[in-house]
């Protein structure tokens, strides 16, 4: 029986990354619960809160077993007393007042709205909150609120953006991007790693077997996709790793990585071939870096793609080889995962890990995979 498997398994380890978590899980009801209320405390800035139904989610993905009584999670770690509280009154009940509250809060529900633009964060969502705005309409229409480059493009290419990214097109993509560097190393991370169907974007991880063949190899592929028209955005930043500042790179908290990378919006069909698109990719271009608040219907009209044709958010890094253990680690997820594992090597085995490599703190030292090619 159920409780049976319970019982019989062995405890549960309190990291994620100790936990074997399959995509298709058997607890969504709870999770799904717990993830509104962990999202709830992030508009409302209690983080502490936050991670904690967070952790309760991700604890419960990974039971080899549906939840039908409380008893079965005796001993299962990371539930505090307010999630074994809400899954008490889910299996009584079928729903839960306070998530309930949550998922029917004005100020949820316009936060999530704002976010679901790309670009737009917690910041930038609560002060557009702040200032009196509920909707996207009325963002546009505020001549006071200032766009990022990609929060102008987020709105350009909402429609597009919002429709999930299949595992077909991924593939797609991935194809046609090897086919226009066919001596380099490219591997599809992110969610698509994990085994998801479906995804919010496209990550790329771009390698090349010879150490330092790297370079220049994002150049290459923006030129390319820039001569073919398919470039609808892109945010560039040059590599910031330097071997000699890895240690203090390692003390800093930030879990962005240094490397290479684009963040773009590709339209497809991506062609493997080049053909001169050189017109669309000027308007393009022009639309998103001209686009003011008030043009953006204009735009949207103007840009809604052809049948058969949509932008897909696709974000590209490069590493050097001999870091593409941690880089592949590090953009593979989930955001749970990630934080685990980084917050086990640091309580477990007093090392700092981060998408480059590892730090030993009690050699003072950084680690890296003396690696053998191929
Ligand atoms: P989805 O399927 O919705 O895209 P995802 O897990 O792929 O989900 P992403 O936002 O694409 O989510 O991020 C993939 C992984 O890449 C994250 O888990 C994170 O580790 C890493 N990542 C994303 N953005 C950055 C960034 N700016 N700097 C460093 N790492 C990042
Ligand atoms: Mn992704
Ligand atoms: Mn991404």
């Amino acid at each position: 029986s159920e409780e049976e498997v319970c019982t019989k398994s062995p405890s549960i380890p309190i990291y994620a990354c100790q936990r074997k978590t399959p995509v298709n899980h058997l607890n969504h009801h709870f999770t799904c619960a717990l993830e509104a209320l962990a999202e709830g405390a992030e508009f409302s800035e209690s983080d502490g809160r936050a991670l904690a139904f967070r952790r309760a989610a991700s604890v419960l993905k990974s039971l080899p077993f549906r939840v039908a009584k409380i008893e079965q999670l005796r001993g299962v770690p990371c539930l505090g007393k307010h999630s074994i509280r809400i899954i008490q009154e889910l299996l009584d009940l079928g729903a839960c007042k306070e998530v309930e509250q949550i998922r029917s809060n004005e100020m949820n529900k316009v936060m999530k709205v704002f976010m679901s633009v790309w670009g737009v964060g917690l910041k930038t969502a609560t002060r557009w909150y702040r200032d009196g705005l509920r909707s996207l309409s009325e963002v546009r229409a505020s001549p006071s609120v200032k766009l990022t480059r990609m929060q102008q493009a987020g709105f350009e290419y909402y429609r597009d953006l919002a429709r999930p990214v299949s595992h077909v097109e991924a593939d797609t993509i991935t194809a046609a991007i090897r086919a226009l560097l066919p001596n380099s190393f490219i591997t599809i991370t992110g969610g698509f790693r994990r085994g998801k169907d479906a995804g919010h974007d496209v990550d790329l991880l771009l390698t090349h077997p010879d150490e330092g063949g790297e370079v220049g190899l994002l150049s290459k592929l923006l030129e390319h996709l820039n001569e073919q028209g398919s470039v609808m955005f892109q945010d560039y930043r040059d590599n910031t790793y330097k071997e000699t500042n890895a240690a203090g790179f390692n003390e800093s908290k930030s879990t962005m990585d240094r490397f290479e990378r684009c963040f773009t919006i590709l339209r497809l069909p991506l062609s493997p071939r080049v053909t001169s698109h050189k017109d669309d990719k000027v308007t393009g271009r022009q639309e998103v870096n001209e686009a003011v608040t008030s043009h953006y219907t204009t735009n949207l009209r103007k840009k809604i793609p052809e049948p058969g044709e949509r932008a897909v958010r696709v974000d590209f890094v490069v590493c050097p080889y001999s870091q593409y253990a941690f880089a592949l680690l590090g953009w593979t997820g989930s955001q749970q995962f990630e934080r685990d594992l980084r917050r086990y090597a640091s309580h477990e085995k007093a090392m700092i890990l981060s998408s480059h490599h590892l730090f030993d703190k009690q050699q003072v030292r950084v680690l890296t995979i003396s690696h053998t090619l191929h």
